[in-house]
């Protein structure tokens, strides 16, 4: 796996949106801003096919209208969309409100799949149900690629699904928002815990805001590394 860090940060830090591209083609959630980074890194935002969304807050998806506008202007593929139930509308709504003229056009070209399990290339990815805010579904995604595990959290609290994505996973893109954990977000006194008790696991930290990243490298601990905008992996 290619694994690209689009963004690291919460809304409110100066950090782009937490965000992930896989092997230049699959993204995991579409923030404010997506469209113009992956066009600063070079890569053309038609040549996504797969979209995964955590969540359905703004700072999850509010850049997909300007995602599906590049695919249908320079491609003739369709792009999956794995999401909520929800999710269907909310993206439609949300196109309508970009481009009203263009969203029954933009609507042909993406498909949808709620499903808990289901593959990607040679991906099998796995949905887990985590906990971060009332009325709002939120989903982590593990990526199986032979004997590794990579799992996404999205935005989440400590919670079941996140020791079971801790359990399974080589390496967590976990968030981090703040420097003490809330029912919604994880933070640095929660993170601390985790790694220590899942060793086998690499904790990366995103969705951080301003100075939880200095706290981290603080600490020095071997299994809790914080991810910087732009940052790139070979798994
Ligand atoms: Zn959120």
């Amino acid at each position: 796996m290619k694994l690209k860090i689009l963004g690291s940060g919460s809304i409110f830090s100066k950090d782009n949106s937490a965000s992930c591209l896989i092997d230049n083609k699959i993204l995991i959630d579409v923030p404010n801003g997506t469209c113009k980074t992956l066009k600063r890194i070079e890569i053309e935002p038609s040549n996504i096919s797969n979209i995964l969304i955590t969540h359905f807050h703004g700072d999850h998806y509010f850049d997909i209208p300007f995602v599906l506008l590049n695919k249908i202007s320079n491609s003739n593929e369709s792009i999956n969309i794995y999401c909520d139930t929800s999710g269907k509308n909310k993206i439609y709504n949300l196109t309508k409100l970009a481009f009203p003229n263009k969203v029954d056009k933009i609507n042909q070209y993406f498909k949808y799949n709620t499903n808990g399990k289901f593959n990607i290339g040679n991906y099998t990815i796995k949905k887990v149900k985590l906990d971060h805010e009332e009325g709002i579904e939120a989903n982590g995604y593990i990526f199986i690629q032979k004997d590794t595990k990579i799992g996404f959290t999205g935005d989440t609290g400590i919670c079941q699904g996140v020791k079971i994505m801790a359990e399974e996973c080589n390496y967590l893109i976990c968030d981090c928002n703040s420097l003490k954990g809330k029912k919604s977000h994880i933070g640095v006194d929660d993170i601390i815990g985790i790694a220590k008790e899942y060793q086998n696991c690499t904790f990366y930290t995103t969705h951080m805001q301003t100075g939880v990243r200095e706290k981290i490298l603080s600490l020095n601990i071997k299994n809790l590394i914080p991810l910087y905008d732009y940052d790139e992996f070979l798994i």
